[in-house]
């Protein structure tokens, strides 16, 4: 797909899998096949705005591989979504699924468009039409979505109810991330902020770092929210927030739920009173122990990386930093970095939960998630450590191996089909 490689999201997702293919020495012949996305759909989506206009948008999907089960990824709404960085986003899912074990492809799915500049019935009307698209490549047993930026349970509802119309009968299991008086579950929304969190306190212990370990989140929506929240619980104090509309710091700690109540009413973190107006791109590089990218992709770079001061970048959001800056930061031995596909995995881990217990019209209570969670992060984070140290590889490349790895056994397993 060299079309593709003009995206840079998508070449960094392939220059990444490169490298592991030749630290694993896969055979050449098996690369294209375990690199290369599967199926990729792009759909024009004609909605009718509130003003009456006819805007045509821009939709994707793409399923990286079918080997081991149904594909699964979100499905994100932001301005600059293209195929290539919707192609970059399944491949890491790929590996993230294989890497926790879970029986998926990766996917994802997405709208180019803004939606904070939609009206809620206009984001209804594009949900609509882009899940009507996409029914004849979507199913329980075929592609299952998922929020991610710019979506959220309503969106998945919509999604769901949508498909079941079309179906004659309601289907849960399409969607995860729903509301759970649809079938969502509990503990869904808070998944992957509280799997940052979990694996970020597990590496503060590793490193024998204090318990009030200060912490920058960049991004304040569903993952860097929660995952600000959970680090709390466990003691951590929130230095710094950021989110589209700027940033705030204070080395003392923010009140997030003064902080929260700020959100709620102005929908920014910008103009909190607990804390001083910094740049968004300064408050990266301000001391902390734990600094969570939680935003866009790429925005750790070689122009801040050699900057950190952190101890531990636990990557939330996907894909935030550079092949540039994973070159540095591997000169930066201080530096622990806990990488995406393993810490942002409690998201699609509680995903699986909720599709296994919507197949099986059987729920689970929260304790019971958190628990089946926590145990598969945490064996995870310990197998991946254990790599990297036999190996003295980082641990970027040390979870990607073990992802891709399982992947080509299933290939290798079933033959060319898959
Ligand atoms: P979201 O839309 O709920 O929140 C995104 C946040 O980032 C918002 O607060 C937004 O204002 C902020 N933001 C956007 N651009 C920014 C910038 N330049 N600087 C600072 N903040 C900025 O999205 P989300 O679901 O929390 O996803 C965030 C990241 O986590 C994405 O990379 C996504 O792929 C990844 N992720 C999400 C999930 C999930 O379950 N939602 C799971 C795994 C990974």
């Amino acid at each position: 797909m060299k079309h593709l490689l003009t995206s840079p999201a998508y070449k960094m997702a392939c220059d990444q899998f490169d490298a592991t293919a030749a630290f694993m020495n896969m055979p050449e012949t098996l690369r294209e096949r375990v690199k290369q996305p599967k199926r990729l759909v792009s759909v024009s989506l004609p909605v009718k705005m509130d003003s009456g206009e006819v805007i045509v948008y821009e939709g994707h999907r793409v399923q990286h591989h079918l080997t081991l089960g149904p594909t699964k990824g979100g499905l994100r709404y932001h301005p600059a979504v293209d195929l290539g960085e919707v192609a970059a986003l399944a491949m890491w899912m790929s590996w993230k699924c294989a890497l926790v074990d879970l029986p998926y492809g990766g996917a994802k799915g997405g709208v180019t468009v803004d939606p904070h500049k939609c009206s809620i019935g206009e984001l209804e009307r594009i949900t609509r039409r882009y899940t009507s698209e996409m029914i004849p490549f979507i199913g329980p047993q075929t592609d299952v979505m998922a929020p991610d930026m710019g979506t959220n349970e309503q969106t998945m509802a919509w999604m769901m109810d949508t498909y079941s119309h079309q179906v004659g009968h309601a289907v849960p299991s399409i969607v995860t991330g729903k509301p759970v008086s649809i079938g969502g579950s509990l503990g869904r929304k808070e998944a992957t902020g509280r799997g940052v969190a979990f694996c970020a306190s597990r590496v503060i212990d590793h490193l024998n770092l204090p318990n009030d370990s200060r912490v920058i989140v960049q991004g304040f929506g569903n993952v860097g929210s929660y995952a600000a929240a959970s680090m709390a619980k466990y003691g951590a104090r929130i230095v710094g927030v950021s989110d589209l509309g700027g940033a705030v710091y204070n080395p003392k700690g923010l009140d997030l739920s003064a902080l929260d109540d700020h959100v709620a009413r102005t929908k920014n973190v910008a103009g909190f009173p607990g804390g001083d107006a910094i740049s968004n791109e300064e408050l990266l590089v301000q001391p902390c122990e734990v600094l969570i990218p939680a935003a866009l992709d790429r925005v750790i770079t070689e122009q801040n990386a050699g900057k950190l001061q952190c101890r531990i970048l636990a990557e939330g959001a996907n894909g935030p930093t550079t092949i540039e800056a994973d070159n540095i930061l591997r000169q930066r031995p201080e530096i622990f970095v806990i990488p995406d596909i393993l810490c942002n995995s409690g998201g699609v881990i509680v995903s699986y939960f909720e599709w296994v217990q919507d197949l099986q019209s059987f729920f689970w209570n929260e304790t019971e998630i958190n628990d089946k969670l926590y145990r598969i992060l945490g064996r995870t984070l310990e197998t991946v450590l254990k790599e990297a140290k036999k190996h003295n590889i980082d641990n970027r490349t040390a979870a990607l191996s073990l992802g891709i790895q399982k992947v080509v056994a299933g290939k290798t397993a079933r033959g060319l089909f898959p």
